[in-house]
């Protein structure tokens, strides 16, 4: 990857494992498997991402980075190996194995397709008026910190930001486990499998949601709005008012403990959802309902083995005196 341009097909097949690791941590997955276009999974976590390396522009930046030596006059192997040839009139006839007689010239010479060779035309073409001197190129790459830019400068530079939907730094500035944050990225996208898109897409006969029957359990339902949580979310947000949205939610339980460390009201407000997402589903799979003290015991649990997660540094002392006080309200 970082000395050749990777075929196209070799890039998709390398993607194809990933996606199958990533959605269900199996050597494939089908398109029903991935809830979020793969796109926008590899983009920066800045852009709405989830900050996995998108593989194209990867190859990209690598080989930049390998010219930039070139002409920046570095020393290593691959650089000596292109001045060799390049420079010094080194030819295929003097390579080892074709002096000993091993192996015939024309085996070596690349053999292009005719889409290739167009491409080698084009090159040649736009890079006829260009002169090379004897002295080192001192151009420098703006977007590097330093004189020698690094792979990473050059696929920040090349990659195209994109606007991300809010609540970047709750999802991301946190303690909480990277499934938690997954779960939320897609909470972000909206992209959760609810029972009401479910039956959009024709997977369910209903939309109803399983709580409370005639009442369609989309998004909001799901997370905020559904009658199941108005007690839940008493008990969490006191002297709030009930979210109105998962978002809502997030930025409210976010809010209790930002004074302290907003890095403690992140994983608080993943940690909630997330209780409300594991108790819906030991509904939906168990036919188990959860009632008011086995939530906030099971968030309370959660929260602070996340704890355990977090920098030596960071004191979780409220988090874990919050965590307590939800139980002990009862
Ligand atoms: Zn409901």
């Amino acid at each position: 990857m970082a000395v050749v341009p990777l075929p196209v097909t070799t890039l998709q097949q390398l993607d194809r494992l990933r996606k199958g690791l990533f959605w269900k941590g199996a050597s494939k997955c089908t398109g029903g498997d991935c809830q979020v276009a793969w796109e926008l999974a590899c983009r920066d976590i800045n852009d709405g991402g989830v900050g996995l390396k998108d593989l194209a522009t990867l190859n990209t930046s690598l080989l930049l980075k390998h010219i930039h030596k070139l002409f920046a006059g570095v020393q290593n192997p691959w650089t000596d190996w292109m001045r060799l040839w390049y420079d010094e009139g080194y030819s295929v006839e003097d390579t080892p194995l074709v002096a000993a007689g091993g192996l015939t010239a024309a085996a070596l010479q690349p053999r292009l397709t005719a889409a290739a060779r167009h491409e080698l035309e084009l090159l040649g073409m736009a890079i006829a008026g260009v002169v090379l001197g004897g002295s080192h190129d001192g151009r420098v790459f703006v977007d590097s910190p330093s004189e020698a830019p690094t792979a990473g400068a050059f696929y920040r530079r090349i990659r195209t930001p994109a606007i991300a939907p809010p609540l970047s730094d709750i999802n991301w500035v946190g303690f909480a486990p990277k499934k938690a944050k997954i779960f939320f990225w897609i909470v972000r996208h909206g992209r959760t499998r609810t029972r009401d898109s479910m039956h959009r897409h024709g997977a369910l006969d209903s939309p109803d949601c399983p709580f409370c029957p005639g009442h369609s359990e989309d998004l909001d339902h799901l997370f905020a709005r559904c009658p199941r949580l108005a007690a839940f979310w008493a008990r969490v947000l006191p002297g709030h008012s009930p979210p109105t949205s998962a978002c809502d939610a997030a930025e409210l339980v976010a809010g209790l403990l930002a004074a302290q460390d907003a890095q403690l009201g992140h994983t608080a407000a993943l940690g909630a959802l997330w209780i409300v997402w594991k108790s819906r589903n030991r509904m939906v799979f168990d036919g188990i309902r959860l009632d008011l003290d086995a939530l906030v015991r099971l968030l309370r649990d959660h929260l602070l083995l996340w704890c355990c997660r977090a920098s030596r540094k960071l004191h979780v002392s409220p988090l874990q005196a919050w965590c307590q006080s939800l139980v002990h309200i009862a």
